[in-house]
């Protein structure tokens, strides 16, 4: 049927419909439209079915050379404009950018995914620019390590729809990102690392500096489930000059280990060496009735997710102290600091 009408055996070879004509075939057509059933049923038929390299050939040189009027061009911009196109999302792409998603994070996240694309494998060198620093969980608040990724201009497009698929494509495809986290001490660890959770283990609270109290929530509990499944946790801090460890470090996240060992209640739990530097001041601190109500806690939290390991320093906890660096130091000079120190484990 296709050949036989087609070429020379057409009726209408080689003939025009006259203008008349043209109108009444359109007012004709004009406000048809398919019926849903027969809109499903066209749907089905192509459902599955690919064109062939040749096909898309023809189709992409049909269309080689084509010169879109600017009117068309209007049309179709406007066919896609704000709340009718299907990358309007309630118009959220309109939010901007939290000010810390900046030239110097982006930085980092390009440098720890060596310059390259992360879907396809595109290099900077290749893409001529900089590659695009992408949100794994579309929230531009987010600006966790984590939730960061480098992607080619292309790919960056191309994760725009079907989120739900990338996103579960992206957080399972890095499950191992998710194995250390790491945390920054108030204050001067927040330098350091002022993109991650936080936690609290301060030399200035009340007067027990050298006992190491610390508040209920030292570490963020979303980090104690993570230890209890069996993952580590590096805290990152700074302090002055001539000092290896800061008071956080030195008292407070050893005697919080041997509060989270305490709370684990198993034989000789709260007998286990946590670091180097223990003292039994911090033994005395971590057992005491002051840590109690934190003790209970966690116990409900090992009810729920149950333990690996114990705590212990440079096992499943790690410290990481800079030197030389003071809170009240000149912000450009903290900007220098981070940007020679900052690091990813
Ligand atoms: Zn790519």
């Amino acid at each position: 049927m296709k050949k036989a009408k087609s070429g020379e055996n057409n009726p209408m070879f080689g003939r025009h419909h006259s203008k008349e004509t043209i109108q009444k075939i359109k007012a004709k057509s004009s406000g048809w439209h398919h019926t849903k059933e027969a809109i499903a049923k066209m749907r089905k038929a192509k459902l599955g079915t690919h064109l062939s390299d040749e096909t898309k050939a023809k189709i992409s040189k049909a269309f080689l050379g084509r010169k879109v009027s600017d009117e068309t061009r209007r049309k179709m911009r406007e066919a896609q404009l704000r709340e009718k196109g299907s990358g309007w999302k309630g118009g959220i792409g309109n939010r901007p950018y939290p000010v810390e998603f900046d030239y110097n994070l982006k930085t980092l996240i390009r440098e720890r995914d060596n310059n390259t694309c992360q879907l396809c494998g595109r290099t900077k060198k290749e893409e001529g620019r900089n590659l695009c620093v992408h949100h794994i969980d579309y929230v531009k608040e987010n600006l966790d390590p984590k939730n960061l990724i480098t992607l080619c201009n292309r790919c960056n497009g191309k994760v725009n729809v079907y989120r739900g698929y990338w996103m579960n494509h992206f957080t399972s495809k890095y499950p191992s990102t998710n194995k250390m986290l790491r945390l920054a001490n108030m204050m001067n660890g927040l330098v350091y690392y002022p993109y991650l959770d936080v936690c609290y283990f301060q030399s200035n609270y009340g007067h027990h500096a050298a006992d190491g109290y610390f508040r209920i929530d030292a570490v963020p509990f979303q980090a104690v489930i993570h230890l209890l499944k069996g993952g580590s946790i590096t805290i990152v801090d700074a302090t002055r000059k001539n000092k290896p460890l800061s008071d956080g470090l030195r008292f407070g996240v050893p005697t919080w280990c041997i509060v989270f060992n305490r709370a684990l209640n198993f034989k000789g739990s709260r007998h286990i060496k946590v670091c180097g530097w223990q003292t039994p001041e911090m033994k005395g601190v971590a057992l005491s009735s002051k840590h109690r109500s934190l003790v209970r806690t966690i116990r409900k939290l090992v009810k729920i997710y149950g333990y690996k390991k114990p705590a212990v320093i440079g096992e499943n906890i790690f410290v990481e102290c800079h030197q030389g660096a003071d809170f009240d130091d000149k912000p450009k000079r903290l900007r220098e600091i981070i940007e020679k120190e900052f690091c990813f484990s």
